[in-house]
């Protein structure tokens, strides 16, 4: 699609108007693929952040969006529908933008996104928010309880770039579908997958004005606003377990409900009954999206019996692994998001390398315009190593030995994130029983799949705090009432 053809939205979503910074400032879309600047993005500026909040308080405790379900399934299906009309556009956006795989777009990029969105509209109506808990007695009498859920209030969503219209749609539809107003900050390097999500709101659906706002901006701190204000009553966070860390923070000084999702270092254990030819040429899926994936597993562990038989299937398979033009479908792999990036994944390389990791392919970026960094693999990496520890969000793949399933499990869990992660046996019973000891919040045995929009995703450790998606992703944000009658 023509760039012209894109008509991406360019300006922040308040209080139901499409508006330019206030400031007047703007600041440049970059596509890293190719280092041309796409277009711009309103720099939404605190105050801008400051009227948001005001208008996503004002409409959550005037308007019925708290206690309309029936309006809220209605406004959410529009919103579905307005997405399925403008798809192609926003996928357009996410590869241009994001950088993102066109193949990967039918997936977990764009389509998938939009189809979650029904679930949501579909459960704002079916969900029971009022029961009857069932009869007590106190000091002899009879008593009725009633447990009702209802929304916590204005909910602040915040994004990286890695997965843009996932992400933004996820915060977006689950806590409206809750009954929440929401103020959604997107990330500085993908401000069109949000903005856009601004437009085909306000002009594909009946959501009431103040009812989701959509402030991007260039600078971080903007973002923060949301996380200090008291008007704000929950933070539904995605991103680096630094800057989760710093969002408790600020939240702390009026108790704010902060849900994190955030980094991982993921390990996909081969057990010794795995067969390494049918099973290791996955390990190259390390490198889909450049790496930028939370879930992804970094880490494989594979066992010292079988070594070199592995070793060899795995780097045949980064041997001929495609990655470059992230439009051309045969790619899975784009670019990094931006120029520091790369030269962080970069530099986790070298630290690798100074580490005494053996780097048996790739190691550096490809000679050609936008932030490629080539797919690189690790042998021979100690678990303590910085690359086998920390989260280097790149084409990087660890590949470490271990001795026996208990040293598997023990390496598996020696990280202080808890994710995500991959067991792989002939045998299904010894996969459930090894995964059973792996302390991480999905994962995938013998190559199954976790991911739906009915699946409860997130972290152990500092991996993040409570869980998106299904039932228990709706809750999240829901408070809990009870009221008490005398009688039965
Ligand atoms: P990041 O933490 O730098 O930024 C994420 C968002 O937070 C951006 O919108 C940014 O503007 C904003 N932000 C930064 N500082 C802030 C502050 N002080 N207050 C409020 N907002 C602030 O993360 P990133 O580099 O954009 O994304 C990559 C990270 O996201 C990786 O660590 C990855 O693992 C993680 N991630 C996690 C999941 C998950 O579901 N667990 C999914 C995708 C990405």
């Amino acid at each position: 699609m023509a760039l012209e053809e894109l008509a991406p939205e360019t300006r922040n979503l308040i209080d139901g108007e499409l508006v330019p910074a206030s400031h007047g400032g703007t600041f440049d879309n970059v596509n890293p693929a190719t280092e041309e600047v796409l277009g711009t993005a309103a720099d939404g500026t605190k105050e801008d952040m400051e009227r948001a909040i005001a208008a996503a308080r004002r409409s959550f405790d005037e308007s019925d969006w708290a206690t309309d379900p029936e309006l809220r399934s209605r406004c959410i299906r529009q919103l579905y529908e307005g997405l399925l009309a403008e798809k192609e556009q926003l996928r357009s956006i996410v590869v241009r933008e994001a950088g993102a795989p066109l193949s990967l777009t039918s997936y977990m990029h764009v389509d998938d996104p939009i189809e979650m969105v029904s679930y949501w509209a579909d459960l704002a109506a079916s969900y029971e928010y009022e029961r009857e808990m069932g009869p007590v007695t106190f000091l002899g009498n009879p008593q009725r309880r009633i447990l009702r859920r209802e929304p916590i209030g204005v909910v602040a969503g915040i994004t990286p770039w890695n997965v843009p219209l996932l992400l933004n749609l996820t915060k977006i539809a689950t806590a409206l579908a809750a009954g929440n107003t929401v103020v959604l900050k997107p990330a500085p390097d993908t401000p069109w997958s949000g903005t856009h999500l601004g437009r085909i709101i306000r002009e594909r659906t009946d959501l009431p004005a103040g009812v989701v706002q959509i402030v991007g901006s260039s600078d971080h701190l903007v973002g923060e606003v949301l996380t200090r204000d008291p008007r704000v009553d929950a933070v539904s966070f995605t991103g680096s377990t630094r800057t989760g860390r710093r969002i408790m923070e600020c939240a702390a000084p009026t108790l704010k409900r902060v849900f994190l999702e955030l980094g991982g270092k993921s390990a996909q254990i081969v057990l010794d009954d795995a067969d390494p030819a049918a099973v290791c040429p996955m390990a190259a899926m390390t490198c889909v999206h450049g790496g930028q994936g939370c879930a992804i597993t970094t880490r494989w562990l594979v066992p010292r019996s079988r070594y070199a038989e592995c070793v060899e299937i795995i780097k045949a398979a980064f041997e001929g692994w495609s990655y470059g033009d992230p439009e051309d479908p045969k790619n899975l792999q784009g670019p990094q998001i931006s120029r520091t990036q790369q030269e962080r994944v970069l530099d986790y390389i070298e630290k690798g390398k100074a580490e005494g990791a053996r780097c048996l392919v790739g190691g550096g970026r490809p000679a050609r315009k936008g932030y490629f960094v080539e797919p690189t693999l690790f042998v021979d990496v100690d678990p303590k190593m910085t690359i086998a520890q920390e989260e280097i969000f790149g084409p990087v793949l660890c590949v470490i030995p271990y001795e026996d399933d208990d040293d598997a499990v023990r390496i598996a869990n020696d990280s202080e994130y808890g994710l995500s992660g991959g067991v792989l046996s002939a045998d299904e019973q010894r996969a459930l029983a090894v995964g059973r000891r792996i302390r991480t919040g999905t994962l995938a045995l013998n190559g199954g799949q976790w991911f739906n929009v009915d699946t409860p995703f997130g972290g152990y450790k500092q991996s993040g705090l409570g869980r998106e998606n299904g039932i228990m992703g709706f809750e999240e944000f829901l408070e809990t009432k009870v009221m008490a009658l005398p009688g039965s």
